[in-house]
């Protein structure tokens, strides 16, 4: 699956008609929820989707395309299924809240075919046509359209389903240590540093929210200074997103495997005396990006439980202890040095392949017969 997200430039009263989609798309799955409610409180049973369908129609709701009404009432009941799902599983699962204008910021379409984008305008009912920047092409078929608000105004967003794309075997593995020191230091010995945006929009986000918690509340003043925050939060998403793919591409493009540490079980080691970094959640992103991209392309992941990695050297196998404050891995066995990070990618890498012999025969021959030979 892959997202597609084209920015809308909606003519003025484009924009009205959206908005109002929006509102009476909100208010109709309020009204179903209400009705839900209302329903289990009086004959003690759930009213079902399709008994739900016959209440809502052109008459009650003249303003909806019904194609949204339907879509509006699945994902109602989507979000009930899912809360019934956690009652019965034992997790935690939101009972379906009533929604706010604030939060409300999407809605579906039935079918690929109700949203089509045609030489630069994009077709919603009752609009002629409203025009849209597709920056790119698409890939795969679509299966999902949907129409979202944003800070900055509005997106249609395309699922499609893509295939596996073949590409040729580069016969290259890496292993990635993901560190507070680099964001990645790789087995071939690349250090990669997170880029300054990661921070200098940090420092520009607590700005505007300093500014936005003196705003008197419900004035026009802090409306206003909402708007810029979610723009600000926006911009640092987009920012981190486009770094991550472009990393995420390269290391995906260039091997036939990669493997990276378990960052549930490494979060818990690494972090333990230092304060919670952005980076953490930057990694998860890098590495479900990496995974995705490695699936399309019909390449390999691994994960690896991080421990010891870092202590052990990887050209002799001797443990060599350090505190997490000495960067350098020198071996006093086979006077091996070193940067710590690219030790650690290096042990992660062999561990990985190694892990590949027992679970993995997937994987071509050529990789694991290297891998038993440097272990040798
Ligand atoms: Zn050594």
């Amino acid at each position: 699956m892959r997202t597609y997200d084209f920015k809308l430039r909606p003519n003025k009263e484009q924009a009205k008609y959206l908005d109002s989609l929006l509102l009476e798309t909100k208010c109709l799955y309020n009204n179903a929820l209400q009705e839900l409610i209302e329903h289990y409180k009086t004959t003690n049973k759930y009213l079902n989707r399709f008994s739900q369908d016959k209440n809502y129609n052109k008459q009650t709701y003249p303003n909806i395309p019904s194609q949204f009404v339907d879509t509006t009432l699945d994902r109602l009941h989507r979000s009930f299924a899912n809360f019934f799902r956690g009652l019965k599983q034992g997790k935690k699962i939101g009972f379906p809240r009533f929604q706010s204008y604030k939060r409300w910021s999407s809605f579906a379409f039935r079918d690929y075919t109700q949203g089509k984008i045609k030489q630069g305008k994009w077709y919603i009912s009752k609009t002629n046509g409203i025009k849209v920047i597709q920056h790119r092409d698409i890939e795969g078929t679509p299966k999902l359209t949907r129409l979202v608000k944003r800070a900055d105004g509005y997106y249609v967003q395309l699922v499609c389903e893509t295939g596996v794309i073949k590409t040729k075997k580069t016969n290259k593995q890496v292993g990635l240590d993901l560190g507070l020191k680099y964001f990645v230091a790789d087995s071939n010995g690349n250090k990669i540093n997170a880029p300054k945006f990661f921070r200098k929009s940090e420092y520009k986000i607590v700005k505007v929210q300093r500014v936005l918690s003196k705003r008197k509340k419900g004035s026009k003043r802090r409306n206003k200074a909402r708007q810029i925050v979610a723009k600000n939060h926006l911009k640092i998403q987009r920012q981190r997103k486009d770094w991550l793919h472009k990393l995420s591409y390269k290391y995906a493009n260039e091997n036939d495997v990669v493997v990276v540490e378990n960052l549930n079980v490494s979060g818990m080691i690494k972090n333990k005396h230092l304060a919670l970094s952005i980076s953490d959640a930057s990694w998860q992103t890098f590495v479900s990006m990496l995974e995705y991209k490695l699936q399309t392309l019909s390449k390999i992941l691994i994960k690896v439980n991080p421990a010891y990695t870092s202590q052990i050297c990887s050209e002799c196998g001797a443990i060599v202890k350090k505190s997490l404050s000495q960067r350098t891995h020198c071996c006093p066995e086979c006077l091996y040095v070193e940067d710590r990070d690219v030790n650690a990618a290096k042990n992660i890498l062999k561990k990985g392949l190694v892990q590949s012999l027992g679970e993995n025969t997937a994987i071509a021959g050529s990789v694991t017969r290297e891998a038993t030979r440097s272990l040798a």
